[in-house]
This record gives C-alpha cells, structure tokens and sequence, in this order.
C-alpha cells in the first residue's frame, strides 16, 4: 500500500521508501510511496532520493518537478484530495465557516511521526488564503482517484471559477 493514496503499489512498480526511526521502539521503519504521491506529499525527502539515485528514472524530471510544485508553499504537502461535503459540518480550517452540504472542500492530512492524520478540511474557495495563492489543481487532481471523469471535470471547472 502507498501511505500517500492508500492503494496498492503494482508489482514490479517503481517505488519511494523513505526510512524513518520507528516511533513504537527500536530500529527504524520504511513508509512506501508511489514515486508521484512522495513528490507531492514528502517533496523533501523525494528530492533528497532523487539526488542520490544514479539509476536512470524516465520520470525524474516529472517527479522533480511536482515536488518543487509541493514546496512552493508550507502547507501544500497537506493536500489529500477534494470532495463535495456529504454533510454541512465540518468548518473550513482557513475562514473557519461551515462548508455547506454539496460545495467543494479540500481534505488535509498531517504527517507526524511516520503517518498521516486526518487534519480537516478547506473550502476549495479558500484555497488562496490558505494556501497562499499558489497552484493546487494538481495536487487536488492527484489524490481524488475515486472522482469520475465528470466530477474532475466539474471540480476543475469549480477550481477555475474561484479564481
Ligand atoms: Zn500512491
Ligand atoms: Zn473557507
């Protein structure tokens, strides 16, 4: 599984393994990425591989070039996909109104000590503030593999009308 989209990394597939010391004892632990989900959610650490990896990638300058996408500002990392709010609850972590039923919203984890944690959600119309009017369509796009083809393309419209 990769710990960026929690779906299957294919066998024979490249992967990232970033190692990490074990926060539950002794030794350390390895989380595995997809190559792509690493550049978006770990840029760090990506790059740092990329660097010390004289294998010769067809995809490194993709990969390089989504992770400084992911770098251009603090919180992007934390981009978990988009959905429409299946209820009007949650609050918008960036103006801190409730994100009403069927609108757009930003889903955020956080990555503290080796895993990823639910850390809310941002109306997709608050993307600029929060993310400081930075590029996060890719992102978005990314980490939504369960959206149709119809609702990415309703969500990039949505995406290109809050601009
Ligand atoms: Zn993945
Ligand atoms: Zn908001």
């Amino acid at each position: 599984m990769c710990r960026g989209c929690a779906r299957p990394i294919g066998r024979g597939e490249l992967r990232f393994g970033e190692l990490l010391p074990n926060p539950y004892g002794q030794g350390e632990m390895t989380l595995w990425f997809h190559p792509a989900c690493a550049a978006y959610k770990r840029p760090e650490p990506l790059l740092q591989a990329l660097g010390e990896t004289p294998a010769q990638l067809p995809e490194r300058e993709a990969l390089a070039r989504a992770a400084h996408s992911s770098l251009a500002q603090r919180r992007i990392p934390r981009i978990d996909g988009a959905e429409r709010s299946p209820s009007g609850q949650a609050r918008c972590r960036s103006c801190r109104e409730t994100i009403a039923r069927g609108s757009w919203r930003i889903r955020l984890v956080f990555f503290e000590g080796g895993r990823f944690s639910p850390g809310g959600y941002v109306h997709l119309a608050c993307r600029k503030p929060y993310f400081e009017s930075s590029e996060v369509l890719e992102q978005i796009l990314h980490f939504s593999p369960d959206l149709s083809g119809q609702e990415r393309e309703e969500l990039r419209r949505a995406y290109v009308d809050d601009a």
